[in-house]
């Protein structure tokens, strides 16, 4: 990341930051996309997009994020690569933080999405952080021919599915008596016969000697597995905000704070979806660049106000 002063910096590369550095390149506005990880975001989860319009067969996740890259490249913007530690107010815009190197820019948008959220330490059992995944890259090619994932959303059927595309065999538990993801998803983990669901079942983690996973249910009941797969919710991702901004955010909305906008997974609460991040992006961009336009056409006027009076 190269110091200096900037128009405007888009925080994360997933869909949001991605559609709202095209826009800005569109309107003439030369934005720095920071990612601190592989563009794309979220959607290396996703097997199999249903819901996003232009693709009729549906796509899957990885396939979509190569072309949401070629779209970035073609318009001509390239990803900084740098984990953005502390957003704060400058005395001309917000001083961003990436990792050492600072920048400075009159708008932020940030597009961040979310983290997961984690699991007690004591619902880990007997047994340490090793066998605890929050994303199925994450796990090791040697662990995967068992994985008991816990949680009973759109996310653990969806990692379920993918999963067992890939041979895995997969057993889903939650708390409750019913899961709370969609319908299709919950039929076509029915439908498969290398995944086994379990509602109303809470598991503990009992050991992980000689590298199998012992896990017992309330019931008494035990299941073995290689890796415990946690989906159990996701939180917004905005700790590098300072704690002004943060307060800011939360009294006057994620829109509220004039040149800081939140964009995508980060500003919703349960309704993340790719196109409504990628509506998101498009939107922030949209006011970032004609607030520019005003801010050019009141100077523009003052200067003009100006030259007339010396006349
Ligand atoms: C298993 C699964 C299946 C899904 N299936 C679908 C589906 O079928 N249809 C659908 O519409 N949606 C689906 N989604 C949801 C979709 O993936 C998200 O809604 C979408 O990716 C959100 O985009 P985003 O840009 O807001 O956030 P994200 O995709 O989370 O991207 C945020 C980016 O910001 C980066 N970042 C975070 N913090 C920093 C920092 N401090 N510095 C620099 N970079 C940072 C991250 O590394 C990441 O790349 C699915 C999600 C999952 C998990």
């Amino acid at each position: 990341m190269t110091p200096g002063r900037e128009d405007v910096i888009i925080i994360g590369a997933g869909p949001a930051g991605i559609a709202a550095g095209i826009q800005l390149k569109r309107s003439g506005l030369n934005p720095v996309l920071i990612e601190r990880d592989r563009p794309g975001g979220l959607l290396w989860n996703a097997h199999r997009v249903e819901n996003y319009p232009g693709f009729p067969g549906a796509v899957a996740g990885p396939d979509l994020i190569r072309l949401f890259r070629k779209q970035l490249a073609g318009a001509g913007l390239t990803i900084t690569s740098a984990d953005v530690r502390q957003v704060s107010r400058s005395r001309n815009g917000f001083r961003v933080d990436g990792g050492g190197e600072v920048m400075e820019a009159r708008a932020v948008i940030v597009a961040s999405g979310t983290v997961p959220r984690q699991l007690p330490p004591a619902r880990l059992g007997g047994c340490d952080l090793s066998i605890a995944f929050y994303e199925p890259r994450d796990i090791p090619s040697g662990k995967r021919n068992r994985i008991a994932i816990i949680g009973g959303g759109d996310a653990a059927f969806d990692y379920a599915l993918g999963l067992a595309g890939d041979g895995c065999t997969v057993d889903i538990f939650f708390h409750s008596s019913r899961p709370r993801a969609l319908g299709l998803l919950v039929q076509r983990a029915r439908d498969t016969t290398n995944i086994r669901i379990h509602p109303r079942t809470s598991v503990v983690p009992l050991s992980n000697r000689d590298g199998k996973l012992v896990m017992e249910t309330e019931t008494g009941n035990r299941h073995q597995a290689d890796v415990l797969l946690i989906a159990i919710g996701r939180d917004s991702n905005m700790e590098f905000l300072d704690g002004d901004l943060r307060e800011e955010i939360r009294r006057a909305g994620p829109e509220g704070v004039p040149g800081l906008i939140l964009a995508g997974d980060v500003r919703r609460g349960h309704r993340r979806q790719v196109a409504i991040a990628v509506g998101d992006g498009v939107a922030a961009a949209m006011r970032i660049a004609s607030a520019g336009t005003e801010r050019q056409s009141e100077a523009h006027t003052t200067k003009s106000t100006k030259d007339t009076k010396n006349a």
